[in-house]
């Protein structure tokens, strides 16, 4: 039966993509959940393995995988995850890697959400969990047991910007025989390259940087290693953790413009960091780029620049954090962190308001710290805006 045959209802449905003989220049969005074959034995074939044709866009989908090249190629890894935020990415590597009774050694200072979802494996599924006492990496041998598996790292820690000797640390995982873990959302590839540093798994919140317009939740996994790739693709499909072709393509378009959105905001960094230490209001400033900041030597060694998160502490403690939130005019009062558009948070009062006193000071967050996450506004606008806000 020709389709000229067919009934209206039918052709209607079998709406087809012409034959494409052409090389777009940006990479189309496949909005596609499923993919035909002419063979059932390349059809199953394909369900079984990450590199094979696309079948099902939950298994792997052409956009997407756009995306996971660009990511695997920026971090010098084997192969990219795209998942759909970057918890998606996180819970994945993790379920992915550990048993039940497997232990885990982590740094002390995380991003909040991994901190959540590492306190409920270890309640629900008795995997152990170490938290590094400080920044020598002598303290990774110190706690290995004999059930570790992971070693679990940030490139620079939020909000305080702490930066470890992140080749120390991957070496000192590497010897004690871990498979290592890297989250590099505040550094992105353009500043920090982890796996040349040494780690297997790289992973990023795309929200942040990647993405860089607060407009698209993803997260990505990057692979070092062929062996971890099967299985950490096929964990990853069983989670339901992936992508959106859509959420993927708008990563992909923000990833273009990614060097200079990070030159810009990291020169912007730099002129609100010393300008905010020169202000009567503002008792110390944290940026790693600043000689004053206790990891400068360590992050100028393996970072290309230093990054747009400034965390600052205001002289008027607790009150004066929570109003600079009220104040700000330009820059935005805002949870999230990464995006063209500048933004700052009372880590005290939001972020981190279930902790008291004691909690906050060892989590190493001052009462009156502001984060600032630096966008590519200009530098001399967004200094007004926060002098005006100080002064208020
Ligand atoms: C935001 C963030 C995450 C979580 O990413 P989502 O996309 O919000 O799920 C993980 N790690 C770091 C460092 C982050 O900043």
């Amino acid at each position: 039966m020709t389709a000229t045959e067919q009934q209206p209802a039918t052709r209607a449905v079998h709406v087809s993509p012409p034959p494409v003989d052409a090389r777009p220049i940006s990479v189309p969005i496949y909005q596609a959940a499923n993919f035909a074959f002419d063979d059932p034995d390349a059809l199953a074939e394909s369900m079984e393995r990450p590199d094979g044709a696309f079948v099902y866009s939950r298994y792997g989908n052409p956009t997407i995988r756009a995306l996971e090249n660009a990511l695997a190629d920026l971090e010098g890894g084997v192969a990219g995850i795209a998942t759909a935020s970057g918890m998606g990415a996180i819970n994945t590597v993790l379920l992915s890697m550990l048993n039940a009774g497997d232990h885990i050694i982590v740094q002390r200072c995380l991003y909040g959400g991994t901190y959540a979802s590492m306190r409920d494996l270890t309640t629900r599924f008795g995997i152990e969990l170490t938290f590094l006492p400080g920044k020598d990496p002598a303290e990774v041998a110190a706690a290995v047991r004999p059930n570790t598996r992971l070693l679990y790292l940030e490139t620079v820690a939020n909000p305080m910007t702490d930066v470890i000797d992140l080749p120390a640390f991957l070496a000192a995982g590497r010897q004690a025989g871990l498979t290592t873990v890297v989250d590099n959302t505040f550094a992105t590839p353009l500043l920090c390259r982890p796996i040349e540093l040494g780690a297997d798994v790289v992973l990023h919140s795309a929200t942040k940087y990647l993405g860089g317009h607060s407009d698209v939740i993803g997260g990505i996994i990057v692979l070092a290693r062929e062996r971890h790739y099967r299985p950490t693709w096929h964990y990853a499909t069983e989670l339901g953790a992936c992508a959106d072709p859509f959420a993927a393509w708008l990563t992909i378009r923000g990833l273009q413009t990614l060097p200079l959105r990070i030159r810009q905001q990291c020169a912007n960094a730099r002129v609100l960091a010393d300008r905010l230490a020169a202000h009567p209001a503002v008792a110390s400033v944290r940026w790693p780029g600043r000689a004053d900041h206790p990891d400068h030597e360590v992050a100028t060694r393996h970072l290309a620049d230093y990054g747009a998160i400034i965390s600052f502490d205001l002289a008027g403690g607790r009150e004066a954090g929570y109003a600079l939130g009220k104040q700000v005019r330009l820059a935005q009062l805002a949870g999230s962190l990464g995006g063209v558009e500048t933004t700052v948070m009372h880590p005290a009062s939001t972020s981190h308001r279930q902790l008291d006193q004691e909690a906050l000071a060892a989590a190493g967050i001052g009462a009156g710290t502001v984060r600032l996450s630096v966008g590519i506004e200009d530098a001399g606008d967004l200094w007004a805006d926060l002098e005006q806000a100080l002064a208020a």
